[in-house]
């Protein structure tokens, strides 16, 4: 059984990219305008005829063969947070910690019960934002518990298999996996798709190299290449919080009037208004909003087509991104290349498993 965790956002995922205008103070923005559509690549089944051809299952038997326990890295920061606590705080402290999830526990029950993202910061925003000027009172009223409701656990064991936990996090599209001591019921450490890469990277340069490595990834077609959410770098940050909430998309591709990419704004990005104290500027630009987060400026990290998938995957892992934009010689966007398509075609696809269409 996989779990599923309270954190995974809900929405249907039919959007056409939009922006939105911000009207007058408390009124409800209205989406006026559609951003410029990306250039459609086709994609070829490549990867189907690959999973026929021996050495295709490499990875997923790596990933069935080794543990949570062996993913996970030998020391890393785990912040907790009390239900109790307000939600205002725990935001500001994720931050102030440089965490992106914290478990929460609920002193009441004496055990853990779930997981505060930033998600739940854009969820919160999303909900009582109403204009720049009107404060939102709600963040300072709620205490995790009382904004979350009753939670549910869920977690892979540290001895569940590495595959598992690929699983979970891919087809509950949450990015943050809590790994539970079976004993206890304590949180061990918190999986991501990039450690359990990492993990892929280091100890798959010890196994046999697939040829499918050097195949471009055009070819194989793995990655996003319709319907590709995105916004315009002179749209409101409320646009691409409506775009978050509505589909299940971590970072949308920042693109202007010409249709170039720009700049990515991911969910992580929404958290620095938090950190800038700012949280009531979703009126600022999309644009203006990466411009301020000169500290961490992440920059577009990009692939073109005929990039081969080792190219691909040493890139990802390299720079320790979720995903890699892709876009052809003049910039324009073709399609998205994340680690959860890069795992799905690595370790579940050979199980015949498919939990991205899931
Ligand atoms: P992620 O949320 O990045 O782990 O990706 C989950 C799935 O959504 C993968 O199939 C990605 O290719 C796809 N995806 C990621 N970002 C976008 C986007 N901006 N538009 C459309 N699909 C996306």
């Amino acid at each position: 059984m996989c779990p599923r965790l309270t954190s995974v956002p809900s929405g249907a995922i039919s959007l056409e990219p939009e922006t939105l205008s911000v009207g007058q103070e408390g009124e409800i923005p209205e989406r006026v305008t559609r951003s410029p559509s990306p250039q459609i690549l086709l994609p070829k089944l490549g990867w189907d005829e690959e999973l026929l051809r021996p050495g295709a299952q490499i990875y997923m038997h790596f990933m069935q063969e080794h543990s949570c326990y062996d993913a996970m890295a030998t020391s890393s920061k785990l912040v907790i947070f009390d239900t109790m606590l307000e939600i205002k705080k725990a935001f500001f402290a994720l931050v102030a910690n440089g965490v992106r999830a914290a478990p929460l526990w609920d002193s009441q029950k004496q055990s853990f019960v779930g997981m505060l993202t930033i998600t739940d910061f854009i969820l919160v925003l999303h909900r009582y934002y109403r204009s720049p000027l009107v404060q939102i009172y709600e963040i300072e009223e709620h205490t995790i518990q009382t904004w979350r409701g009753e939670q549910r656990t869920g977690g892979p064991k540290g001895r569940d298999q590495g595959s598992s936990a690929v699983y979970s996090l891919i087809k509950n599209r949450i990015h943050r996996l809590p790994v539970l001591d079976p004993a206890s019921g304590n949180v061990l450490h918190i999986l991501t798709h990039k450690r359990l890469l990492k993990f892929l990277h280091i100890f798959g340069a010890l196994l046999p190299r697939p040829q499918f490595l050097s195949r471009s990834i055009q070819d194989l077609g793995i990655g996003t290449f319709r319907d590709l959410a995105v916004v315009l770098d002179t749209a409101p940050i409320l646009s691409a919080l409506d775009i978050f909430v509505d589909r299940r998309v971590s970072a949308l591709p920042v693109v202007n009037e010409s249709g170039e990419v720009v700049g990515l704004y991911s969910r992580f990005d929404v958290i620095h208004l938090a950190a800038q104290k700012i949280y009531n500027r979703l009126d600022m630009s999309v644009g203006e909003a990466l411009r301020r987060r000169s500290l961490c400026l992440e920059g577009i990290i990009s692939c073109q087509p005929h990039e081969s998938l080792g190219d691909v995957i040493d890139r990802i892992a390299r720079e320790q991104v979720h995903r890699l934009v892709m876009v052809d010689e003049s910039q324009h966007l073709l399609g998205v290349v994340s680690l959860s398509d890069i795992l799905q075609a690595l370790v579940l696809s050979p199980a015949g498993i498919d939990a991205l269409g899931a």
